[in-house]
This record gives C-alpha cells, structure tokens and sequence, in this order.
C-alpha cells in the first residue's frame, strides 16, 4: 500500500519567533504545523486549533518567512540564553529542504553568543553542520524512541527511519558535537539494542513515557500494542536502558 501525505502549505509572516519556554530558556518554531505526523504528537492536540486549522495534523503547515529577519532583531533584544529548535514542530522536516528557515535561523544565531539546543528526527541536520561549528554552544540530537524501523514508520510515518538518524548521529558525532538521544515516548523496543545502537554515540539519555495516554490509546489498540503503553511496560523498559546505559558509563535521565 502506499500512502501519500498531502501537505497544504502556507507562507505566513510571524509576530514572535524568540519566544520564552518552560523547559529552555526560549523556543524557536520556523514552521506552525509538522509533517512527520507522530501517532503521539502532543502538539496535535493543541497546535490545530491554536492555529486555526481544521485539516488533521500532518496536513497543513505554515512557514514563518519572515523568521530570520525577526530573529535578528530579538536577539539584539533579549536576554542571552538557550534557544530550543523546536518545541512544537520538526524544524528539519521536508519543507525546511525548499524555505531554509531554519538555516538562516542559524546563520543569525552563530553572530550572538546564545547556545542551541537541537532535537529532530530528520537527517537534514547534517546540511546545516557547517553552521551549527560556527555556533559557540550546540547540543544536538535526535528523538529516538525505539530501536525497531517497522514500529518507526508505524508510529512516525513522516520521519526518516531509525537507521538513518543513527547514521546522521555517526556522522555528528565524528566532529565533536555534544550529542544526545531522546527516547521519548517509549514505544515498543528492546532496550538493550536500542542502548546498543545509541549509548556510544551520545553525551546523554532522555527517556520519557508517553504522556496524554487517552488521546492516543485507539491507535495502539487497533495496532493490538495496547500492552505497550501500561505502566508495567514504560517502567520495565526504563530499568532495562539504565542498566544498559551502565555499559557506556551513560547516566539516564527519565522525566517520568
Ligand atoms: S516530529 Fe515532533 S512535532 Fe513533529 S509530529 Fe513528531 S512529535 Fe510532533
């Protein structure tokens, strides 16, 4: 079967592209709105409506076009601290290959002293290396939530596959980045490949449950993966990556 993903995308000029955040210092969004389409989205269950959109997540997007040139001058203004790229959407997903935002977004940072802190799913990073050098502060990863493509693809339709993000995090970590995973929300795996695919790559492990279980409950119950998502389950996997972890002399951070 093969299923085509119709994006409507929309230029938009934003307001704000430097805004304050509860887990950074600040967030930076070049897109409203994420391709990838994660079965797990937080985001899907506020950005739509927040945006005004009716069409089902995965299926619209805006693009800030104004956003280098509105970072340029916050950052003049704002006081210096770590920039999240990106909270609520990917900032390396497909259309970022034509609108650049993100790039430009870099270009503009590596002239102020402010760290970054990048998490994607999408190997488009590695265009951007050459800035992301240029950047004083950079800590770059890549959610990773299971060591399994198949379930990947089930859950992330949108995003490149597993193999290729360990492959880019190859690739970034040959150069000295400071590097991490996030393996969040836990979905089916085996911890120990999972550990043995990521734990020599990375500076840090986050891990977290999935959170807003009701929402997305259905979905794993018609893919009768329901006993993946107990309490049981996100715990017997936590005490089998910390105990992996052990291994590489990896502490692992679970928010859960
Ligand atoms: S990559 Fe992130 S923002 Fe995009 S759909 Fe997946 S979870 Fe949501």
């Amino acid at each position: 079967m093969i299923i085509i993903n119709i994006v409507k995308i929309t230029e938009k000029t934003a307001r704000s592209i430097l805004n304050k955040s509860k887990v950074f210092d600040y967030c930076l969004n070049p897109y409203t709105g994420c391709s990838h389409r994660c079965r797990y989205c937080y985001a899907s269950l506020f950005m739509p409506r927040y945006s005004g959109h009716t069409e089902p997540w995965g299926q619209f997007l805006e693009a800030k076009i104004n956003a280098p040139e509105l970072l340029s001058r916050q950052l003049v203004r704002a006081r210096r601290g770590t920039i999240w790229i990106a909270s609520v959407c990917d900032a390396y997903q497909p259309a970022e290959i034509k609108y650049q935002l993100t790039r430009k977004c870099l270009a503009e940072i590596r002239h102020s002293d402010f760290p970054v802190f990048i998490q994607t799913k999408s190997d488009l990073v590695l265009r951007d290396l050459d800035l992301l050098q240029e950047i004083k502060e950079v800590e770059l990863g890549f959610s990773i939530a299971t060591d399994s493509d198949k379930i990947a693809s089930l859950f992330e339709p949108g995003a490149p596959s597993i193999s290729r993000r360990i492959r880019a995090l190859e690739k970034i970590r040959k150069l000295n980045f400071k590097t991490f995973a996030f393996i969040g929300p836990i979905l089916p795996q085996n911890p120990a490949r999972l550990m043995s695919l990521v734990g020599g790559l990375v500076d840090k492990i986050f891990i977290d449950r999935l959170n807003y279980r009701s929402y997305f409950i259905n979905f794993y119950r018609q893919q009768q993966l329901q006993a993946h998502v107990s309490d049981s389950y996100f715990e017997q996997v936590k005490k089998e990556l910390q105990a992996a972890a052990e291994g590489y002399h990896l502490k692992v951070e679970a928010i859960f």
